[in-house]
């Protein structure tokens, strides 16, 4: 996914950059609405974190000429104030989402991959690993053509692995990403999901998919 930034705090706006590029956004940021403009229609982008309050033309203003020249890029809207008839006056401009400032990094990020989502349609949600696909959509997996059965949080867990193929998935981060957890249970929960999605979506298969990385934690992707 490929993400523009429009921000004039250059804090901010590096700060937002980092956390969407380790997550694996492909990211260009600009720092006023003329530059936004330019690169929009330049560039196909499949999501804007727009700013409201920029130098010059402001972010509404950004955002009505982007809808006028028929730019449908879903838009998220970041505001200082947070205030309703603003947000109102965003979403009546054809912005997509709306985050008030201060804002929780993990919160920007989900909501500009919802948007990710939104803008592709059902054909670019389902992950796929060897002969193992999931739907984004209709949270179904399916392995050498049979469905495969999960709960919520295996689903979850399932998800989250397959989204970082080939990158080693510590249990810490597993815990923050699937169970929401800042801190560490101190419990072997990460393990047993582990096992029974391995059960799933290996056992009665090959290659074998999720791996164990001794005392870190897990990797997914296809290993001869
Ligand atoms: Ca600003």
């Amino acid at each position: 996914m490929r993400v523009l930034i429009v921000e004039d705090e250059r804090k901010t706006a590096s700060f937002v950059r980092k956390a969407l590029l380790s997550e694996g956004f492909a990211v260009d940021v600009v720092h006023n609405g003329e530059d936004a403009l330019a690169l929009a229609a330049a560039t196909p982008f499949d999501a804007l974190v727009l700013d409201i309050m920029l130098p010059g033309r402001d972010g509404l203003s950004v955002l009505r000429a982007l809808r006028e020249s028929r730019n449908t890029t879903p838009v998220l809207l970041l505001s200082a104030r947070g205030q309703v008839s603003e947000r109102v006056e965003g979403l009546n401009a054809g912005a997509d989402d709306y985050l008030a400032k201060p804002f929780a990094l993990d919160e920007l990020i989900a909501r500009v991959r919802a948007l990710g989502r939104r803008a592709h349609g059902p054909s670019h949600v389902v992950l796929k690993l060897a002969d193992l696909t999931l739907d984004t959509i209709t949270r179904k997996a399916q392995r050498g053509g049979q469905t495969i059965e999960l709960a919520v949080r295996e689903y979850r867990l399932l998800e989250f692995l397959m989204r970082s193929p080939g990158r080693l998935c510590g249990r810490m981060t597993i815990l923050e990403k699937v169970w929401d957890y800042d801190f560490d249970p101190g419990t072997n929960m990460v393990d047993v999901y582990v096992r029974r999605l391995r059960e799933k979506v290996d056992t009665n298969f090959e290659p074998k998919l999720i791996h164990t990385v001794r005392g870190m934690g897990y990797v997914m992707e296809i290993r001869s």
